[in-house]
C-alpha cells in the first residue's frame, strides 16, 4: 500500500509551496488506495508554536484535504527517538562526542583557513581514554566517509553524492538529548510506513543524511520525490509579494478551494494541455513520474482565471453558503438565483463577487459623475419619469424579461434609441455605468426598490 504523508514544522501559516507537495501527497495516496498521514515536525520548542499547527490544519480542513488516521506529533515521542539512539550506541554505529564548543570552532576556523569543506574531524569516533569532564556530549553517527550515496529520485532520476564531499559523522542528538531533524524524520518515516516521500527538492541535500540512518537503522528506504521549487515571474524564488503567503490568505482574497487545488496541481505537474481538473480527476491522473525536472512559474491571472472559471460553474446554493463568509448572507433573498445568475460571471474572486452583489442590493447613495455627464443629456429626466410610471402601473413584475418589456415600451412610444433609456437609467439604478444587465437588477431589488432609485435619481439629478 502507498503511504505518503506530510511534514510540516509548525514554525509559521502553511504557505503554497508546502500545499503543493501536500496535494501531490494527498493525491498519490489516494489514487493508489493508499494512506496520506499528517506528522507535525514541532521538535524546535523555540520556533514551533501550536498557532501555527492550529492554522495548519485549519488551512486543510477550508481545502478538504483529510488526513489518514491520527496526526502525529514530533514532541510527543521523544522515548521512541531515545530507544533508537541507544540501540545505534550499543551496536557501535553511533558515539558520544564530548568535543567542546571552543574545539568546534577552532576545527572550523582551521578547515576554512586551509580551504578545506568544513566537517567533523572524527576524533571521538573511536575514543576509548576517560571523557573531559563537564561536557553533555552529542550523539554522532558513524558516517559513509568514502563511496557514494545514491539517491534515486522519481522525479530528477539517480542522484549519485560522494560520501567525502557531502558527509561526516553528524549529530543525531543534542547535549540534552534532543534529536536532531534528519535523524527524527527517517525514524518517523519508517515507522509510520511511509514509503513514498514527495517533498520540496530544498530538502535533497538532506537525504543522504537520513539514508545514513536508515542503513544504520536497517529501515528500508523510501521512494523519493524531489519537487522542483515555485518562481515567480521573473524566475526568482517565489517571495511573499509574489504569493508565498499563508494559505487562508487565498480565502481571504476569494479564491475557492477548487480554483487554489487546481492551481496548485498545474505547477509542476501536467497532463497533456489539460488545464481544468476536479479532485476526482487529480486523484485519478496524477503521477508523481509527471512532474517536471524544471521549477514552476507563479502567475495570479491563472489562478484568477480558474477562480472565475469555478464560481461561475459552481451551484447558486454553494455560492450562497461560501459567500457568509464574505458578509453576504442571501439565504432568504427571493431572488438570489437571478442575482447569482447574473452576477457569478463577472467575478474573478468572491471577494469581487460580494462587492458586485453589494452594488446590486444597496439603494445608491451616491452617482459617478462621469456617468451622469454621460447618461443626463437632453430629456434623460422625462424618458426616466416615462418609465417609472410604467413600472408603477405594472402588476406583474418578476422576471427580467417583464422589466424589459417595460423599457421596450418606453423605447417604441418615445421613438428613441435603447441607450437612452438604459445610461439613465443604469445611473440611477446602480448609480454607475457598469454592472449587470438592468432587466435582472430591477428584477432582484423588486418593483418597490426600483420605483423608489428612479425618484432619488430624478430628484437628486434634474
Ligand atoms: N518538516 C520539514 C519542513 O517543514 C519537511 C520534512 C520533510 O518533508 O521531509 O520543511
Amino acid at each position: 500500500m502507498v503511504v505518503t504523508r506530510f511534514a510540516p514544522s509548525p514554525t509559521g501559516y502553511l504557505h503554497i509551496g508546502g500545499l503543493r507537495t501536500a496535494l501531490f501527497s494527498y493525491l498519490w495516496a489516494k489514487k493508489n488506495g493508499g494512506k496520506f498521514v499528517l506528522r507535525i515536525e514541532d521538535t524546535d520548542k523555540a520556533r514551533n508554536s501550536e498557532a501555527a499547527t492550529e492554522a495548519i490544519l485549519k488551512a486543510f480542513e477550508w481545502l478538504g484535504l483529510e488526513a489518514d488516521g491520527e496526526i502525529t506529533y514530533q514532541s510527543q515521542r521523544d522515548e521512541i527517538y531515545a530507544k533508537y539512539i541507544t540501540q545505534l550506541l550499543d551496536e557501535g554505529k553511533a558515539y558520544k562526542c564530548y568535543m567542546s564548543k571552543e574545539e568546534l570552532t577552532t576545527l572550523r576556523e582551521t578547515q576554512m583557513a586551509n580551504k578545506e569543506r568544513t566537517r567533523y574531524d572524527g576524533r571521538y569516533r573511536d575514543f576509548e581514554g576517560t571523557p573531559p569532564e563537564g561536557i553533555e556530549p552529542v550523539i554522532r553517527i558513524k558516517a559513509p566517509l568514502s563511496g557514494e550515496i545514491v539517491v534515486k529520485d522519481g522525479v530528477k532520476g539517480d542522484i549519485s553524492f560522494q560520501a567525502e564531499d557531502i558527509l561526516d559523522d553528524f549529530v543525531i542528538a543534542r547535549g540534552d538529548g534532543s534529536p536532531t531533524y534528519n535523524f527524527v524524520v527517517a525514524v518517523d518515516d519508517y515507522l509510520m510506513g511511509i514509503n513514498e516521500v514527495i517533498r520540496g527538492d530544498d530538502h535533497l541535500s538532506n537525504t543522504p543524511k537520513q539514508i545514513v540512518v536508515y542503513e544504520a537503522l536497517g529501515f528500508n528506504i523510501p521512494a523519493f520525490y524531489h519537487v522542483p521549487m515555485i518562481h515567480n515571474a521573473q524566475g526568482k524564488k517565489l517571495s511573499k509579494r509574489d504569493g508565498a503567503t499563508d494559505v487562508m490568505a487565498y480565502k481571504e482574497m476569494g479564491y475557492t478551494p477548487e480554483a487554489l487545488l487546481n492551481f496548485l496541481v498545474r505547477l509542476g505537474w501536467s497532463h497533456g494541455d489539460q488545464e481544468i481538473f476536479s479532485m476526482e480527476e487529480m486523484q485519478r491522473l496524477f503521477d508523481p513520474k509527471d512532474i517536471n525536472k524544471s521549477a514552476s512559474i507563479y502567475s495570479t491571472e491563472k489562478l484568477d482565471w480558474l477562480n472565475a472559471h469555478y464560481i461561475k460553474n459552481m451551484s447558486n446554493t454553494e455560492l450562497t453558503e461560501l459567500l457568509t463568509s464574505y458578509d453576504i448572507v442571501l439565504t432568504s433573498h427571493d431572488k438570489k438565483e437571478i442575482l447569482l445568475d447574473a452576477l457569478k460571471e463577472r467575478a474573478k474572486t468572491l471577494v469581487q463577487l460580494a462587492q458586485l452583489i453589494k452594488e446590486v442590493i444597496t439603494t445608491p447613495s451616491e452617482y459617478d459623475a462621469k456617468a451622469v455627464k454621460k447618461a443626463f443629456k437632453g430629456n434623460a429626466i422625462e424618458i426616466l419619469n416615462a418609465f417609472g410610471a410604467k413600472v408603477s402601473a405594472a402588476e406583474e413584475l418578476k422576471l427580467p424579461h417583464d422589466y424589459h418589456l417595460l423599457m421596450e415600451a418606453v423605447v417604441n412610444e418615445m421613438e428613441i434609441g435603447f441607450g437612452k433609456i438604459g445610461n439613465p437609467l443604469r445611473v440611477a439604478l446602480l448609480g454607475k455605468m457598469s454592472g449587470p444587465g438592468l432587466d435582472a437588477v430591477m428584477a432582484i431589488i423588486g418593483k418597490e426598490e426600483t420605483m423608489l432609485r428612479i425618484a432619488n435619481a430624478i430628484t437628486a439629478l434634474q
